[in-house]
């Protein structure tokens, strides 16, 4: 099986021999054993060994989100080691399934990223995200909660006691926090590295960031579902693209993956939704994986009467994505899709598509829920058959149409 801490130094040319590789295997399973893509291949007139390479890949149609919710022809059932559900910034939800080799990959993938940061298991970690977002074993404090103004000084004053040497958290969470620490001065000694994760990171974030806490950013960006991820090395020149989990394509700025690993549920030419950039340059720490600039779909910020609110704890309670202690049964999965519209004066439009199967009682308790996360907004609830698209044919998730509260943050 592969080191990544090996791998990590090896030539360009030899990351390509190896993607071919796998290829061959994972479309060659993916034909024998799952029907969905066995359709796509017969619906295209191809056989598995017409994709010799990335460049062949063009040649098999595209594959959604939207196709492979609740959709078994997709699945292995017989590999399924591991369950996970999307996401960050995607405002929908995808139920999704790693093989034991998929989940060790994404482990060893992790690992390397993190080590890049200084990060290695057992060091002080602080966390700041959601339920969702909780991390286990020893030395971690997860501060989990939407940081308004309430509780910030209470989440300082822990952070301050428990002397963390690496934090990790939302994008929008880190940098609410850091920006109250510049504005109380507030400092902090002893932390090595910031790893923003799940939502897009701004420069002016990153600034904010490493004044408040005085240490560096190192950009992730990590999407499971199809195995497409970046980290930021030591020399901070963009992130580069982890080539021995996942086929990255670039079409039209749009992220197409093929992770090259997972048979319980395999991804090939999958829209994640993101967007990504090769960066076309050389990074001076000598590792050849290309250095990228992946994000993903824009995401405004809802405010509340308290201030900002994270987006992923937004999206995270709309589709229902919920800690380890409360067990799949809560998977809020009546809702397909929750989208939130901010307007003038503390209104939020919360636009829901629903599965056929909702019931009263979800959208009941999701109200509820949601009033404690926003208190003080007029919430309106709306029931649509889609979430309609923007010009360019995107969806946003997270819009805020108060441009004059945006500015009173400074956002
Ligand atoms: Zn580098």
């Amino acid at each position: 099986m592969i080191d990544f801490n090996e791998s990590q130094w090896w030539s360009y040319e030899r990351f390509i021999e190896f993607q071919n590789i796998r290829l061959a295997e994972i479309l060659d399973y993916a034909y024998n054993n799952i029907p969905a893509y066995k359709n796509k291949f017969d619906e295209a007139k191809l056989k598995p060994a017409d994709i010799k390479n990335k460049d062949d890949l063009y040649k098999l149609p595209i594959t959604t989100r939207e196709e492979m919710q609740n959709n078994p022809d997709f699945v292995n059932a017989e590999l399924i080691y591991d369950t996970l559900y999307t996401g960050g910034s995607t405002g929908s939800s995808l139920k999704y399934y790693d093989s034991e080799e998929s989940r060790y990959i994404r482990a060893q993938a992790h690992a390397r990223g993190w080590l890049w940061n200084g990060y290695t298991q057992g060091k002080r970690l602080a966390v700041v995200s959601s339920a969702q977002g909780t991390v286990g074993g020893p030395n971690t404090l997860n501060l989990v909660g939407d940081l308004s103004t309430g509780n910030l000084k209470e989440i300082v004053e822990k952070l301050i006691e428990f002397k963390p040497q690496h934090l990790r958290g939302y994008v929008s969470s880190l940098y609410i926090l850091a920006k109250y620490c510049l504005d109380n001065s507030v400092t902090f000694a002893g932390i090595e590295s910031i790893d923003p994760i799940s939502e897009n990171l701004y420069d002016y974030q990153r600034e904010v960031m490493e004044r408040g806490f005085g240490c560096r950013v190192f950009e992730e960006y990590c999407c499971n579902d199809g195995g497409a991820c970046a980290w930021e090395c030591e020399a901070h020149e963009g992130l580069h693209y982890f080539m021995e989990r996942a086929i990255i394509e670039e079409i039209d700025g749009e992220m197409i993956v093929t992770d090259l690993w997972n048979k319980a549920m395999p991804f090939i030419r999958y829209r994640n939704g993101d967007a990504i950039v090769f960066l076309g340059k050389n990074c001076s720490c000598g590792r050849q994986l290309p250095l990228v600039q992946a994000k993903g779909r824009t995401n405004d910020i809802i405010i509340g009467k308290n201030g900002p609110i994270s987006p992923s704890f937004l999206v995270h309670h709309g589709i229902g994505l919920v800690g380890p202690d409360r067990g799949e049964s809560h998977f809020r999965s009546g809702m397909r899709t929750v989208q939130y519209i901010q307007k003038p004066g503390y209104i939020l439009e919360v636009n829901i598509v629903k599965n056929d199967w909702c019931t009263d009682t979800e959208i009941t308790e999701f109200r509820r829920d949601l009033n404690t996360i926003a208190p003080g907004m007029q919430i309106n609830v709306n029931f649509l058959h889609d979430i309609p698209t923007t010009i360019s044919g995107k969806r946003s998730f997270i819009i805020n149409e108060d441009k004059e509260l945006l500015k009173t943050w400074g956002l």
